[in-house]
């Protein structure tokens, strides 16, 4: 029987938090869920504006393979049927996201997978990496030079601030690239956004349980260490060992939101913007996630940034420097009481499945000891 307040004390009330709470709360366990903004659900959150649910920390898509992580959302909220189709523009011209056969169409006029898939091997072949050691060469050997030149060198630069020789190949390798007319982003069974946004699943996870916004862990850390068996951590994982070796690196970004008064601005949920000169990665148009009809629209630019002290983090960057960091990070967190989890605390490039997932291993594996 504990002798403290909480079982648990949770750090940040996003995707992991919530699960993670939302099951030591169901065996009857006690937990506080503190958050340093003023709402939950980390970068999940979203506020109505005009009628239109907006995403308001980037644009989220639901998908998984996993059955198990598909019917455990959708304990809390319905999902609708949006499929995720991006577009690009590169140049002034629009092309199909992922790679396929309407880009290859757009770009070489092929029609036929035998020509594109030839046309993609050449390409492929003239590089030939065997072992591709960043995300340059992963993108030549993964559709070779004209895609790589056209739709994905100048994003990914100004994406992460990177030449993309010094960025690791494994970025590229969650976009698919397939021979057939499909312009669906993902490959998953299961896709979708929760009808009414993510702060309805957030709300359901968090149910019953007691939250503190606007509270930062670091503000009164000493408190806070001494009222809960134990804590789970989903902040960044260097701030918290104080850098005891160096500093990790993130990527972050700004957000800037209109209101159009116009029905439909660009008849897509998402368009990229491929070119250096335009400072923008993407348009946001939030109304196309839940097929609105309302009368005017909401439409988000998002500019990727350097993260620093005072900004959100939002991607980890993980190259080889930073990864070896982080492993020492990680080795010291082995010793400890604290459960480190989601993207900034395991250091990962975490789509909402897998931080789900990984919640819910982490609390098993916790529970199990
Ligand atoms: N990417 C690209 N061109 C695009 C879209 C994506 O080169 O038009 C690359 C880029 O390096 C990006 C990565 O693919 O960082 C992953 O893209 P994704 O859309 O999965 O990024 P997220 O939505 O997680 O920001």
């Amino acid at each position: 029987m504990s002798t403290k307040e909480y079982d648990f004390l949770i750090v940040g009330s996003g995707l992991f938090g919530s699960v993670f709470a939302y099951e030591a709360n169901k065996i009857g366990k006690k937990c506080l869920v503190i958050d340093s903004r003023k709402n939950l659900g980390g970068n999940v959150y979203c506020e109505k504006m005009e009628d239109i649910t907006v995403h308001k920390y980037g644009p989220h898509i639901f998908h998984t393979n996993d059955k198990k992580i598909w019917d455990y959302v959708n304990q809390f909220v319905s999902f609708n049927n949006y499929i995720h189709t991006p577009v690009s523009n590169s140049n002034g011209n629009l092309y199909n996201l992922p790679f396929n056969m309407n880009t290859f169409k757009q770009l070489w006029g092929v029609e036929s997978p035998e020509k594109a898939i030839e046309i993609i091997n050449n390409q492929i072949n003239e590089f030939g990496f065997k072992n591709p050691k960043n995300l340059e060469q992963q993108a030549l050997s993964l559709v070779g030079k004209d895609l790589y030149l056209l739709l994905i060198k100048q994003f990914t630069e100004k994406q992460w601030g990177r030449k993309a020789e010094n960025l690791p190949a494994s970025i590229i390798k969650r976009l698919p690239v397939r021979f057939t007319f499909d312009n669906n982003y993902f490959n998953d069974k299961y896709q979708g956004i929760p009808i009414g946004g993510y702060n309805k699943l957030i709300e359901g996870l968090l149910k019953g349980i007691e939250v503190k916004t606007n509270c930062n862990f670091f503000d009164d850390r000493a408190y806070f260490e001494t009222i809960s068996d134990c804590i789970v951590f989903t902040g960044k994982i260097d701030e918290y060992y104080n850098f005891k070796y160096g500093k990790l690196e993130y990527r972050s970004l700004r957000f800037e939101t209109e209101l159009l008064d116009v029905k439909d601005f660009q008849s897509n949920a998402m368009v990229n913007y491929n070119d250096a000169n335009i400072p923008y990665t993407r348009i946001i148009e939030h109304k196309h996630f839940e097929f609105g009809e309302q009368p005017t629209t909401i439409i988000t630019k998002e500019f990727p940034e350097e993260w620093s002290t005072k900004k959100e983090a939002f991607y980890p960057i993980n190259d080889e420097k930073n990864n070896s960091s982080y492993l020492k990070y990680k080795k010291l967190s082995k010793n400890s009481n604290v459960i480190f989890g989601g993207r900034l605390a395991e250091y990962k490039y975490y789509d909402m499945h897998q931080v789900i997932a990984s919640a819910l291993n982490k609390f098993k594996k916790k529970n199990a000891l």
